[in-house]
């Protein structure tokens, strides 16, 4: 829009500048040249400024970055409670304070700056006005020219003077616009590193064989360490494969491989023996249903929250109704003030709030509505106290009847469902098998289990736990 404009006032000030310049010539050829070389100064300052304020720019982006972070961690609701409990309201407004008075001080340095030469460069054009008129004064009292024509040329080169300086203030802000153009393109030109093949393989519309991590290996761009190592798995079609390890094993990052937002390094992830690479991303994500583990919070109306997944369903009510059902959220929303049409969240309108667990078992009914033949759950239990996982877990078999699905989790009370475990650790497949044969194969998975279940047990002669030691546990 700036290019536009400004070009738009370049050519309408040039064209009045030319008929200046013609009045000017009857004086003498020489005067327009003047007029221009007068005003060479402040073009010189103009490109200079405009060259200072996008080095400025270019310089405080990660300082803006942070003062807009610390901002938004001062204002959004997500972060209110810990702010308040560990009084870090004032810690990061004085964080936020101090970059904004650099940012400001620097700012104010470069237009102290600006003013400076603008005003010399105006100053030398006023004493080149001052000595024509002069000299147009002499040859008026010598009769070589009249009142009149000083007049005429007064206004004729002040007004030229204006125009030049709007003219060159219009250059300034094409160049400066062009500067920052340079980023624009930049960013355009970032090419994806996930490639469209030029004639993708059609996706299967339903999984027959299975998916295979063939040989995997993998690292994060940036990242010197590989999330996955030489890493092995097949998940039968129609089976449900719990992947079971620790914190930074690597259990996200095949859901990412799988959904084909990074291609392995090495290695490839195929689905019924056709490499994801030669499938068109579009059509293969499609095929799959995901709930992340950081599930987003639409701030939305329950049913439009979950009817997100599948725009083209046309967020039929009956199917909306069925996938909370399935998540086990129906009764929880049947209590909310409008139901389904309950707003959710503070942004937009004055919404209802959910626990976190709720907003899980919505992300949850989200992923159900989607009919996706691949079904991938990253902790999908995490949020849940233990009576609704055990009543989700007793229910997931239906859930997930007739689709392939593939369960990330750190319970081993949940993977121990799964047809088949993979154990992961470090981005290398440790141990595979059913939860009855790992036990019996007593590797670390039968350790860890043994681990967390004398955890959850209480000590053998104390009495049954009571409601609120449960929780806690
Ligand atoms: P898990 O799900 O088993 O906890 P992840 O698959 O999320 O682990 O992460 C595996 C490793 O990859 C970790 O070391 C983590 O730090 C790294 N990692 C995850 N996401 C990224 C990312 N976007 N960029 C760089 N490294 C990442």
């Amino acid at each position: 829009m700036a290019l536009l404009e400004h070009g738009g006032s370049i050519l309408q000030n040039g064209i009045t500048l030319l008929a200046l310049a013609a009045v000017l010539a009857r004086f003498g050829m020489w005067l327009p040249v003047l007029l221009l070389l007068s005003t060479l100064p402040v073009l010189y300052v103009t490109v200079l400024a405009n060259q200072r304020y996008h080095q400025w720019w270019e310089q405080t982006t990660a300082d803006r970055r942070k003062a807009h972070y610390f901002d938004l961690l001062l204002t959004f609701p997500q972060a209110a409670s810990e702010l308040r409990l560990f009084n870090l309201g004032h810690h990061f407004h004085s964080l936020f304070a101090g970059l904004r008075l650099n940012l400001r001080a620097a700012r104010a340095d470069l237009l102290r700056w600006q003013a400076l030469v603008r005003l010399s460069a105006s100053a030398i054009a006023m004493v080149v006005m001052a000595l024509l008129v002069l000299w147009l004064g002499w040859r008026a009292v010598r009769g070589l020219s009249s009142i009149g024509d000083l007049v005429l040329f007064y206004q004729a080169f002040s007004r030229g003077q204006g125009l030049m300086r709007a003219l060159l203030s219009n250059f300034g802000q094409i160049f400066s616009s062009a500067l920052f153009l340079e980023s624009l393109f930049s960013f355009l030109e970032e090419r994806s590193q996930v490639n469209v093949p030029a004639r993708p393989v059609p996706a299967p519309t339903q999984i027959s064989q299975g998916i295979h991590f063939r040989d995997v290996s993998f690292r994060y761009p940036g990242s010197n360490e590989l999330a996955l190592d030489h890493f092995d798995l097949t998940i039968p079609a129609g089976a449900l494969v719990a992947v079971v390890g620790p914190n930074g094993a690597g259990k996200s990052t095949l859901i990412k491989l799988l959904c084909r937002f990074y291609d392995p390094n090495l290695g490839s992830v195929e689905l019924d023996g056709i490499d994801l690479r030669d499938l068109d991303p579009d059509e293969l994500r499609r095929m799959i249903t995901v709930l992340f583990q950081f599930p987003v919070r639409y701030h939305a109306s329950v049913a439009e929250n979950i009817a997100l997944s599948d725009l083209l369903l046309g967020a039929d009510r009956n199917a909306i109704q069925a996938a909370a059902r399935s998540a086990g959220i129906h009764e929880a929303i049947m209590r909310l003030p409008e139901g389904y049409d309950t707003m959710l969240g503070k942004w937009l309108a004055e919404g209802s709030e959910l626990s976190g667990g709720e907003w899980q078992k919505l992300a949850l009914a989200r992923a159900f509505l989607r009919q996706s033949p691949l079904i991938a759950l990253d902790e999908p239990t995490s949020f849940m106290d233990s009576w609704a996982e055990t009543d989700w877990l007793d229910r997931l078999r239906t859930l997930i009847a007739g689709r392939t699905a593939l369960l990330i989790t750190h319970r081993f009370t949940t993977a121990m469902r799964a047809d088949l475990i993979c154990v992961v650790d470090a981005g290398r497949v440790v141990e595979i098998g059913t939860h009855a044969e790992l036990l019996t194969r007593g590797g670390l998975y039968a350790q860890s289990w043994r681990a967390q279940t004398q955890a959850a047990q209480p000590h053998s002669e104390a009495p049954p736990p009571k409601r609120a030691q449960v929780l806690t546990a």
